[in-house]
């Protein structure tokens, strides 16, 4: 299936009536809404003497990915900071404090918008960009949907707890991601604060401190008490020199969906964090599958700009639906392959939910349980980490009865995401995130559809609670 034979006329500016004709003398009766395979279009198309303009994977990629740029072009850019580290050792903190160091963030008129990112801009007139997304989550959804956007990862480490699981995870996953790791000791102005042990530990996960000859710098900060977060931002600035950050901003902007939303009275809006070109409004776009025309430009303060270059996080109206964290951000040509590349990237999209979809609602999971229809439980489990998917995934299998098994549709290491919602909606599962959580997308999705999400830090737990709604789905309590 690719295209009606309506739609075909219209691409091709022929009539309805001709193309059908044309399709009748080479055999194939199709009426005006009905739809043909891409052999058949082009056929159709070389027929009628027109050039082919399948869309392809590449001819997408193509399509918005424009020639590289030539080094004369490259300006540096400011760096983009993720701030990652175990529950409750300062992140959210540490953002609020970082934030208020920014010397424009006084001016008049200036109220804190919470659009997923900030720019800070120093003393000396220096840049840095934060994702205020902290954690794990948005940092591995971003990269398992193939966006880059970090270029510093700040370690938070309290000075008084030591090195703990989620900071263990922050490690692997900026090594995996081989972005450089800044370490914040935080939390030092209080008196049992131990910044010695903290530098010892991180040698055991090979972050060799530079007090300890190693070339990582480490930092005694305190968000509570607004101690060094100047030195915080040096170090910052320095990574940044050695890393050489560029981007070519006199091109079409590119960039990345760090979060979007369904906004009343706004439509959909999304936080696109730019990283080559400069995004204007007025601009036609692609967005993941969606696409758009840029209506108007909000910066972190909620003050409306014309233009946003390299490294500028910006809120972008005029959406025609709601990507996701992670999609791409794309400026195009124009409306038309704005629209082909949003159309192909949705039937890829459906196509892929399609295949393993499709078995109904909740309520006839039920009744197809108790009709003994039904043997299996539907389960979407997403994690922050390979490791504990694996864990809890053979630990699911290996769960159920005789009467029900429990089948793990999707296991898969970042967010929950709408996707996962659609397919647990159509399934009638539940969507479970261990150290993850849903994106605002997928919530209302899921309110909206009623799915079930549930969210687990213990494996222990997550499993105990299954068992317990399997148990539930055996006797339901009516
Ligand atoms: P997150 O879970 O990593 O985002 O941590 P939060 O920023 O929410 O902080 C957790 C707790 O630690 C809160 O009660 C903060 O007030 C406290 N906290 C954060 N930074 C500091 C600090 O530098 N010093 C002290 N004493 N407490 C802090």
């Amino acid at each position: 299936e690719f295209i009606t034979v309506g739609e075909l006329a219209n691409r091709m500016a022929e009539r309805v009536g001709d193309v059908i004709k044309a399709m009748m003398k080479m055999g194939v009766m199709a009426t005006q809404n009905q739809t043909i395979d891409a052999d058949t279009a082009e056929l159709v198309i070389e027929e009628f003497g027109h050039r082919i303009n399948r869309v392809s994977e590449a001819d997408v990629e193509d399509g918005i990915s424009g020639a590289e740029d030539k080094a004369e072009d490259l300006k540096s850019r400011a760096p983009v900071v993720t701030i990652m580290g175990h529950v409750d050792h300062g992140k959210t903190s540490l953002l609020d404090a970082l934030r208020q160091t920014d010397v424009a963030g006084g001016e008049a008129g200036g109220i804190t918008q919470h659009i997923g990112a900030y720019q800070v801009k120093l003393e000396g007139g220096d840049q840095i960009t934060f994702l205020d997304t902290p954690g794990h989550a948005a940092f591995t959804e971003m990269r398992m949907r193939g966006a880059n956007v970090t270029d510093i990862v700040v370690l938070v480490v309290a000075a008084d707890d030591g090195i703990q699981p989620q900071t263990k995870e922050a490690i692997a996953h900026s090594k995996a991601a081989e972005v450089p790791i800044i370490v914040a000791i935080n939390k030092c102005d209080k008196p049992e604060a131990d910044p010695g042990r903290i530098r010892n530990q991180l040698l055991e996960h090979e972050l060799v401190p530079e007090e300890l000859g190693g070339d990582i710098m480490c930092l005694e900060v305190s968000a509570k008490a607004k101690l060094n977060l100047d030195k915080l931002e040096e170090a910052i600035l320095l990574q940044a020199e050695m890393l050489e950050l560029s981007a070519n901003p006199n091109r079409r902007a590119e960039g990345a969906i760090v979060e979007a939303k369904l906004e009343k009275g706004r439509g959909s809006v999304a936080t696109v964090l730019v990283q080559r070109g400069t995004v204007r409004v007025g601009d036609v776009f692609v967005a993941g599958a969606e696409s758009g025309r840029v209506r108007a430009l909000l910066n972190d303060k909620g003050r409306n700009i014309e233009e946003a270059g390299p490294s500028v996080p910006v809120e972008v109206l005029g959406l025609q639906g709601t990507p996701q964290a992670g999609d791409d951000f794309v400026v195009v040509r124009d409306d038309t392959q704005a629209r082909e590349i949003a159309e192909y990237r949705q039937r890829k999209a459906k196509e892929a939910t399609q295949a393993i979809a499709g078995r109904g609602t909740l309520e006839q999971m039920f009744s197809q349980i108790k009709a003994g229809e039904v043997q299996e439980m539907p389960i979407i489990i997403k994690t922050d980490v390979q490791g504990s998917l694996e864990a809890i995934t053979s630990s699911l299998e290996k769960m159920g009865t005789e009467e029900v098994k429990v089948r793990v549709l999707h296991g898969a290491v970042g967010g929950i995401t709408e996707s996962d919602i659609t397919l647990a909606a159509s399934t009638g599962g539940v969507a479970l995130g261990f150290n993850v959580r849903a994106n605002p997308q997928a919530r209302e999705l899921a309110r909206r559809d009623g799915v079930d999400i549930r969210y687990y830090s213990v494996i222990y737990d997550l499993i105990d609670d299954m068992k317990k709604i399997l148990g539930g789905l055996l006797a339901p309590e009516l």
